[in-house]
């Protein structure tokens, strides 16, 4: 079960849950309107509870074919450059980003509610967690109905493992991720953290680079299909069954795209003293139990002692102020070097590059050299954790490919089942 409290925010553009408050805005209707909770009190038959619950079914799986349909108008909008009219979703949701597939909604909504029985509730209506799984679903569905999954991309903390903690050779996502390999999907693992050194990860990661290294389930070229990308967009090692730690590093000039070829060493180094006096400043101002840690792509600060929990609301304060003070800087200003700031849990990091380009990398390192050879968005699926907090770095993913959105390990669990699933009756 997630937990989610708010925050509120003197500055509110960063929100990106709009889309899905949106949607459980308007299955809050037939909710108030016809759910009836005296039922359970009143001693209802159960042939009339069987009938609300119908009735609930219907209306929401009536609105959520109705947004489907707003999508896919969305989605012509958007692909055609000579309108210069916004879709009417646009219009009502005005921080709604691009739609790489088409999204069924109804069809995800049916099944979500075989799984968590939103219709038959009376007294809890239709949740945000609810929403957000519906609409991780209907991705599912879309990426192997509409097209074939290629690319699989996975944030580290949070969504393989446990906050801080790493991959164990007994975690269950390691056989879903070789299930993925079999099937010839690539898997990248786009994660923030940020290391030069293979034992590093191999540190984070060993349950999945061991299995991978002694499983006679996959072929080499399969094997070759795992790659780290660290530091967002920095450093990329590829699965290496001869080196020590079974990885190995692959130097910047193979896989840089032209754009961050282009970025300058002063201005990285620029922008991370700023964010870095930034950060002091934070720690000074609101007497945080932290210490700055200073790499040569990114600059944080992480709780000290260890074991210390920094206040959320710190956390985002910290965010906030650093992301403002950066854009404002002469460095940020003119938009050379992309960066991202972002609360981790229990940390606060400015990474030079996003996951947008972590994901573009990978993109471009399983596609073909030809130009436009690169896997394209609707055939690329990350999967994160971190899409409403501030920085949401997953959430710079989404300009690139499709999403999933889970918010724990376990989720990511159910989702490459479901995943499995779909693709195997797409085979059959
Ligand atoms: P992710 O969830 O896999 O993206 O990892 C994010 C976490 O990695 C952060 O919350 C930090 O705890 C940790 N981390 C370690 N090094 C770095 C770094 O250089 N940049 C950002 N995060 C880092
Ligand atoms: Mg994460």
């Amino acid at each position: 079960m997630t937990t989610r409290y708010r925050v509120e925010y003197a500055l509110k553009t960063h929100r990106r849950d709009q889309f899905i408050e949106w949607i459980k805005g308007l299955l809050a209707v037939p909710f108030v309107l016809y759910s009836q909770p005296h039922g359970s009190f009143d001693r209802q038959n159960q042939s009339s509870l069987a009938q609300t619950r119908e009735e609930a079914h219907r209306r929401y799986s009536e609105i959520l074919r109705d947004v489907e349909a707003m999508i896919d108008d969305h989605i012509a909008h958007q692909n055609d450059t000579e309108n210069p009219f916004p879709s009417k979703l646009k219009l009502l949701v005005p921080s709604i980003g691009p739609f790489f597939t088409r999204l069924p909604l109804e069809a995800a909504f049916k099944f979500q509610d075989r799984k968590r029985y939103i219709s038959s509730r009376r007294f809890v209506s239709p949740s945000f967690n609810d929403v957000r799984l519906i609409l991780n679903s209907a991705q599912m569905m879309a990426v192997t109905t509409y097209g074939t999954l290629q690319l699989a991309t996975f944030d580290g903390d949070v969504t393989l493992y446990d906050d801080g903690q790493s991959l164990e050779p007994t975690s269950p996502i390691i056989p879903r991720l070789i299930d993925l390999l079999r099937k010839n999907v690539k898997i990248g693992i786009v994660t923030a953290a940020g290391y030069t050194t293979a034992d590093k990860y191999y540190a984070r990661l060993h349950g999945l680079l061991d299995t991978l290294a002694n499983t006679a389930e996959l072929t080499p070229s399969q094997k070759q299909s795992l790659i780290i990308m660290g530091g967002e967009a920095n450093y990329l090692f590829e699965f290496s069954p001869s080196s020590p730690h079974l990885l190995s590093p692959v130097s910047r000039h193979k896989w840089l795209t032209p754009e961050m070829a282009a970025w300058d060493e002063r201005d990285i180094t620029q922008l991370l003293d700023v964010a870095e006096a930034a950060l002091c400043d934070c720690i000074k101002t609101l007497n945080l139990p932290a210490t700055l840690m200073r790499k040569d792509r990114a600059v944080g600060i992480i709780p000290q002692p260890p074991e210390t929990r920094i206040p959320r609301e710190s956390l985002e304060e910290t965010v906030l102020v650093v992301q403002k003070i950066l854009e404002l800087s002469a460095v940020g200003r003119h938009k050379r070097v992309p960066f991202c700031a972002f609360n981790g849990g229990r940390d606060v990091f400015v990474d030079i590059g996003d996951k947008s380009w972590g994901v573009t990398v990978c993109q471009r390192w399983f596609g073909t050299s030809a130009p436009g050879g690169a896997i394209k968005g609707d055939n690329t699926l990350h999967v994160g954790d971190q899409f409403l907090s501030a920085g949401a770095n997953d959430f710079r993913a989404r300009s690139v490919g499709t999403t999933a959105w889970i918010a724990s390990p376990g989720e990511t669990v159910e989702l490459l089942d479901e995943l499995a699933e779909l693709m195997e009756k797409k085979m059959s």
